[in-house]
């Protein structure tokens, strides 16, 4: 235990995956360029909003399009108080409990290191809260007499804003990872949008035609500043709490430098859409 490592910001973003696309969704929503620039007051409005969001989705009837966010939760935090089948249905328990989950780190008390970011935590999580991990199969994934593992609040918060920064469908979603910073914000930022279409508006009409993970990565990078060679990675996911996957899907460092190339040319971009039109292949639902 230390108290040793305070945080200067109380939102960090890190080299892991999900913990960095869920602190890019929370600058997003805190309508800041960086997390590093997310102040105390605004994690605190992110936290209200992700609470007020997931209990909405929770208490949704299953013909609602409010219930299609739930889907989404369901396929991250499986076994959440959000969206285990014993949840309450009562709003203002369900938010209390919801909202205990991002209490702020207490001082003046023993802490750990966060087990993201290092930063000092007095909270511990167990799978139930966390995206990504065991199914229930694995019933303790932790040694004897150890509670969970250690989550700063900044952390907490990006574990849940997640769904907002990532290309989710109703039962996966995926996250880009990119030597460039202007391309993550850029896929947080598109993703963020979608989301809000999804809880106002279900999946069915919240999706543009031919709209998905890689097409979203395709146009992120594009914010990169022309000229700059960045690698790429999309990680896709599911835990549905039986067969989890992951998928990972790598691109080389001249992506965006071919694709700087085709949009700042005329008809090297009218060839290029006619390509993607020829190569376009759609299902019986389009
Ligand atoms: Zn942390």
């Amino acid at each position: 235990m230390s108290d040793a490592a305070v945080p200067v910001t109380p939102l960090a973003s890190t080299s892991h995956p999900l913990q960095r696309a869920g602190a890019w969704a929370v600058a997003v929503l805190a309508g800041r360029a960086s997390p590093h620039e997310v102040t105390s007051a605004e994690l605190d409005a992110v936290a209200s909003r992700v609470v007020a969001d997931v209990s909405t989705a929770a208490l949704a009837a299953k013909d609602t399009v409010a219930y299609d966010w739930w889907k989404v939760l369901l396929a991250l935090y499986p076994n959440s108080k959000a969206t285990h089948s014993k949840r309450s249905r009562d709003r203002a328990v369900l938010e209390s409990g919801i909202s205990e989950m991002f209490v702020p780190d207490i001082s003046g008390v023993p802490a750990w290191p966060c087990t993201f970011c290092g930063a000092r935590a007095t909270v511990v999580w167990a799978k139930l809260s966390l995206p990504l991990f065991d199914t229930n199969k694995v019933l303790n994934t932790l040694p004897p007499g150890v509670p969970g593992w250690p989550v700063c609040r900044g952390c907490r918060v990006a574990a849940w804003a997640l769904p907002y920064g990532a290309w989710v469908t109703a039962g996966s979603a995926t996250v880009l990872s990119c030597e460039e910073d202007a391309a993550e914000r850029e896929f947080a930022a598109r993703n963020v949008l979608h989301a809000q279409r999804v809880m106002q508006l279900g999946f069915p009409r919240a999706r543009r035609p031919g709209a998905r993970a890689e097409l979203i990565a395709a146009r992120a990078l594009g914010a990169i500043r022309p000229g700059l060679p960045a690698a790429a990675t999309l990680w896709s996911f599911k835990n549905d709490n039986k067969e989890p996957w992951l998928r990972v899907t790598r691109t080389r460092r001249a992506v965006p430098l071919f694709l700087a190339t085709v949009e700042g040319n005329a008809d090297l971009r009218s060839a290029w859409s006619r390509l993607e039109r020829a190569l376009t292949r759609r299902d019986k639902n389009g």
